[in-house]
């Protein structure tokens, strides 16, 4: 398995021998980290003040920012690393398309680092693919993220709430609007007991899905929302 993954991942990593007790990101010896220098880890750290709703940079310590006040998401919480700035929009793909799973760990990593968890969620619940789509990629990028944040936060994960029950178009070029119309009847809910729980996504661009299952998930009893992504692409969601 080892070496299937390290085989998979040698296009940017490099021959396995080489790679192994390198930072994944400078190639330089690792301490105490197996994928990254202590220097990565610090360096990519975005520390400025966020809009707790839709995690803009804000220069005061307002919790929210002037668009939140007057229109809020339906979540609770946006929780990210940052923006989709170097190198995010090289690491991210190569995990979603590329199938480089050696770098669920490393980002799942980076997002613990970013996390505020004094309220902690009873759950973490990814966000589904459909069936096909999840077949032909042979994994479920938000779902490998959920697997090893739930082990560094001990939160647990849930597979089983939200399904995806109906496949839809890519939605990579489409607009906000377009977004929401494409995934109307896309998911189902299961039965479950939660209040408060957080939705992992790899990447929030217009906030539709997000938002859309934040909806459901409310009406099917839960309380409260979180949403956590590595990265948010836009200077604002809806
Ligand atoms: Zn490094
Ligand atoms: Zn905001």
């Amino acid at each position: 398995m080892l070496k299937r993954l390290l085989a998979k991942a040698s296009p940017i990593l490099g021959t396995p021998v080489d790679w192994l007790g390198l930072c994944l990101l400078c190639r330089q010896p690792c301490d105490t980290d197996p994928l990254l220098c202590h220097w990565c880890r610090t360096s990519l750290r975005q520390q400025e003040h966020r809009c707790r709703l839709c995690a803009t940079p804000l220069e005061e310590m307002w919790p929210l920012c002037g668009r939140c006040q007057r229109r809020p998401p339906p979540w609770d919480r946006l929780q990210v690393i940052g923006d989709y700035l170097p190198p995010y929009p090289w690491l991210i793909p190569r995990l979603k398309y590329g199938g480089d799973l050696l770098l669920a760990p490393l980002l799942a990593r980076l997002l613990a680092d970013h996390l505020t968890l004094e309220d902690p969620p009873e759950a973490i619940i990814p966000v589904p693919l459909h069936w096909w789509r999840q077949w032909r990629r042979g994994f479920n990028q938000a779902e490998q993220l959920g697997l090893c944040l739930s082990r560094l936060t001990g939160i647990p994960l849930d597979l089983r709430v939200i399904r995806r029950i109906r496949a839809t178009p890519q939605q990579t070029q489409l607009s906000a609007s377009q977004r929401r119309r494409n995934l109307k009847g896309a998911f189902h809910i299961a039965p479950h007991h939660y209040q408060h729980v957080a939705l992992l996504d790899d990447v929030v661009t217009t906030g539709a899905t997000a938002g859309q299952l934040t909806r459901l998930l409310h009406e099917s009893g839960i309380a409260r929302v979180e949403v956590w992504a590595l990265c948010r692409t836009l200077p604002h969601v809806k």
